[in-house]
């Protein structure tokens, strides 16, 4: 027992878990995603210079990670602090803003932006995939980044007292690198000894979620207080994926507004529509997983906020929801997955 049981600790302190409300289980608020910038077709780096225009629209939603600019959503706290105000107008209690380190975690503006807005926000602790390691990181002991992972949730990190509330998100690609393993493991230790929720981002392959599990587990990790990112554009044999949802962490639709037709970080990969991931929730709750499904839009670039022509952080709530009723899912199904799964997920033991 400690003073975080039976709370969820959000960037203003301690908050008893019936105050959270409807819940995005992965967001970003302020973060760079310089790491992950794919270089644009020929001929097309006049657009990928001069993006935010109506006529280049669709290209920008077509190729997000083409263009600099579009990358830092560090950049947009403004539209960002209204874009929040919309959401809790949508009926939005919560966001989990899962930006970790090496990707630019900002905890002041996490903060003043939950002051601002009233929506809860509870931050990430950790590391985000291999190439945004450093040096330093890699060379760190499981005990070592253990201790910085258990500090940033007990005591602040990135040198503020503004503590983490969420382990994650974790990041590892595929195949796992020697570094994210050790990340993995000291996640695992980290979870052990403070009963708090932890987020993976997994590589892009089907294997990939549950070779994580497996090393959580065997570092002593709680998969039932675990949430699998990103399975959208990961798992898509409904039979690998039973397979996968029977190992007990919780079952992340969190790419909600992302269409595009090519994939540029695995090309094997066919990105479902919103219609599709909305077939797959109510696959999933027929198949019995109705409290383990949690849902977001992982917004992490400039055109997907609504200032850019983007869905924004409502969407779910405004669009997404009334099309899982329409596809079988009952309110009160869609209430464990919007309220009770995420409440759940996010108190300490
Ligand atoms: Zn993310």
């Amino acid at each position: 027992m400690s003073e975080l049981t039976g709370k969820v600790q959000t960037v203003l302190g301690l908050l008893d878990p019936d105050q959270l409300g409807r819940t995005m289980t992965h967001e970003h608020l302020t973060m760079s995603f310089e790491c992950c910038y794919f270089p644009p077709a020929p001929g097309d780096e006049g657009v990928a210079g001069n993006p935010f225009q109506m006529q280049h629209m669709h290209w920008l939603r077509q190729n997000p990670y083409s263009c600099h600019e579009n990358l830092l959503l560090q950049q947009e706290t403004s539209a960002v602090r209204d874009e929040l105000l919309a959401y809790r107008k949508a009926g939005g209690g919560a966001i989990v803003e899962n930006t970790t380190t090496g990707i630019e975690r900002d905890l002041p503006t996490l903060r003043q932006l939950a002051k601002d807005t009233g929506v809860h926000v509870i931050a990430g602790a950790g590391y985000y995939v291999d190439c945004t390691h450093t040096e330093a990181t890699k060379k760190m002991s499981v005990e070592k980044l253990t201790d910085i992972i258990v500090s940033e949730v007990l005591h602040g990190a990135d040198g503020t007292d503004i503590r983490c509330g969420v382990i994650g998100e974790i990041g590892t690609g595929w195949p796992i690198t020697e570094s994210e393993k050790k990340v993995l493991r000291a996640t695992a230790q980290a979870q052990a000894q403070l009963g708090c929720p932890v987020i993976i981002h997994p590589g892009r392959d089907p294997a990939a979620p549950a070779e994580v599990v497996r090393i959580l587990q065997e570092a002593g990790g709680d998969i039932s207080k675990t949430v699998m990112s990103h399975l959208d554009r990961t798992i898509f044999d409904t039979n690998e994926l039973l397979e996968f949802a029977k190992l007990g962490s919780y079952l992340e639709y969190d790419l909600f507004g992302t269409e595009m037709l090519t994939y540029p970080y695995n090309l094997e990969v066919d990105m479902p529509s919103d219609s599709q991931r909305v077939q797959v929730l109510a696959f999933l709750v027929k198949e019995g997983y109705e409290d383990k499904i949690v849902v977001a839009h992982d917004i992490h670039t400039k055109n997907r906020l609504t200032k850019y022509g983007g869905h924004g952080y409502s969407h779910i709530l405004k669009n997404i929801v009334p099309k899982m009723l329409m596809r079988g899912i009952s309110q009160h199904q869609v209430d464990k997955i919007l309220i009770d799964n995420p409440k759940h997920w996010l108190t300490f033991k």
